[in-house]
């Protein structure tokens, strides 16, 4: 069902405890924790603590917790201080999803070129 925890997926095995991150905020709906491989001095993942697989399944299936993504996406670019910032959703394999449990990518800290690779 969605929302439901599923035991294959790395994100709700991290919204579990069971396999560590390095934590920077929480709510009680969502988690903010620092990108294993970054891709910027800041690289911050947002994600709903409810698996939903992707941005698109997170917003038909709950846009409150969709909404709560988003804002907590701002409340870590304030944290880090980041005046200008870029929040990415890859959504599907070819735009280069790998983890299927919705995340908002937050990249700042260096200049950002448009368009993204
Ligand atoms: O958008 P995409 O699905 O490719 O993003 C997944 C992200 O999750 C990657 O940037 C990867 O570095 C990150 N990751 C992580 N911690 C893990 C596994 C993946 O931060 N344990």
């Amino acid at each position: 069902m969605a929302g439901e925890a599923q035991d294959d997926c790395l994100f709700c095995k991290i919204v579990a405890g069971q396999i560590p991150a390095t934590i920077v905020r929480e709510t009680e709906t969502t988690v903010a924790f620092r990108d294993i491989n970054p891709q910027a001095p800041t690289h911050i993942l947002v994600i709903p603590k409810a698996h939903h697989q992707d941005a698109a399944a997170l917003a038909a299936e709950a846009p409150q917790l969709a909404a709560d993504v988003l804002r907590e996406t701002q409340a870590v670019a304030d944290d880090e201080k980041l005046e200008s910032y870029r929040t990415v959703f890859n959504t599907g394999s070819g735009a280069g999803q790998t983890v299927w449990h919705a995340h908002a990518h937050v990249l700042g800290g260096r200049g950002l070129e448009w368009p993204p690779g």
